[in-house]
């Protein structure tokens, strides 16, 4: 028997591609999709040539998260064409051959494996830097077929994402257990949502003394550390919304020998980027969660 030519066919489709990174979670509504969308912004920024593919079949939310709602795909000699948001960012996903977003996907597994395996096959990227990949969560059936076919390519792994609760992580412990059975490289493990962080400037606290005397303390904090640690640019109140009793992410990632990338607060600001289907790195306002996010990407 020869080789399956629908992995052939992958495994050319692919060869324009220098890099291919899969986003994975171990459960829905943790912010896979929000992290690989704004790492698809991230790269474009650095003047990368990017392509995002959403085969989240069943939660397709890649096209509201770049602006793209409504935008349909075409169909050249080349393949089928991705949609532009920028000339080196392309998106692909099921959600612009819905008719109507608000229509479920009620598709048993094959159908679904036959439509990863066309958009793997039969998307005309050119040539590109970087293609992200947001998957569906858990390890299912797709996830299976998603592996083989990319081993038929370089892929150079996948990013876990999670929130900090140990309910989350034991999902993701699962995660990491099913890259290594099928021998899918794990380039780290990022904990969203962990802590809403805001501006300690924006707080006032005051505190009243015996005699009556009341202190502004916060400012009083901010002179004291700013004297202290001179190079200060900013200080945070941090509030940890998700009870970690586990130990959060970063110690599951070193129990299991896998890196940590980093954590990203829980910040209104990237979801309100997210709903306008924005950058987070082109938003003043985004500041905690972009510098998250770009610490994040330096060391994928
Ligand atoms: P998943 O892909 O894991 O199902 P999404 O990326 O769709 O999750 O995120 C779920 C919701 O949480 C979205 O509304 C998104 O805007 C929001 N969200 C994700 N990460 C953050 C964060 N760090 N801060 C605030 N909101 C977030």
């Amino acid at each position: 028997k020869g080789p399956d030519p629908d992995l052939v066919a992958i495994g050319e489709r692919m060869k324009s591609i220098k890099h291919k990174i899969l986003v994975l979670s171990g459960k829905g509504g943790v912010g896979k999709s929000t992290v690989a969308a704004q790492l698809s912004f991230a790269l474009a920024a650095m003047d990368k040539q990017v392509g995002l593919l959403d085969i989240d079949i069943c939660g397709p939310s890649v096209p509201k998260m770049l602006g793209l709602e409504g935008q349909e795909i075409h169909q050249s000699n080349l393949g089928w064409s991705p949609v532009y948001v920028e000339d080196n960012l392309g998106v692909m996903s099921i959600g612009f051959m819905l008719p109507d977003p608000d229509e479920a996907v009620i598709w048993r597994g094959p159908r679904k494996n036959g439509l990863i395996k066309q958009f793997l096959k039969d998307v005309y990227w050119g040539d590109l830097d970087y293609l992200v990949i947001d998957a569906p969560p858990g390890t299912s059936d797709e996830h299976i077929s998603i592996a083989q076919y990319l081993k038929a390519t370089n892929v150079d792994g996948a990013i876990i994402v999670t929130t900090p609760q140990e309910i989350a992580i034991i999902d993701v412990r699962k995660e990491v257990n099913f890259c290594k059975k099928v021998g899918l490289p794990i380039l780290g493990v990022v904990e969203n949502m962990s802590g809403l962080q805001q501006p300690l400037a924006s707080f006032e606290f005051k505190m009243v003394a015996d005699d009556g005397e009341e202190k502004n303390v916060t400012k009083e904090v901010l002179e004291q550390l700013q004297t202290r640690c001179p190079d200060l640019l900013s200080v945070f109140a941090c509030t940890e919304v998700f009870y970690a009793g586990g130990g959060g992410a970063q110690k599951m990632a070193k129990d299991m020998g896998v890196p940590f990338l980093g954590c990203i607060p829980l910040d209104p600001q990237l979801s309100k980027a997210a709903e306008d289907g924005r950058s987070c790195f082109i938003d003043s306002q985004c500041k905690s969660s972009a510098s998250a996010l770009q610490r994040i990407i330096k060391k994928v």
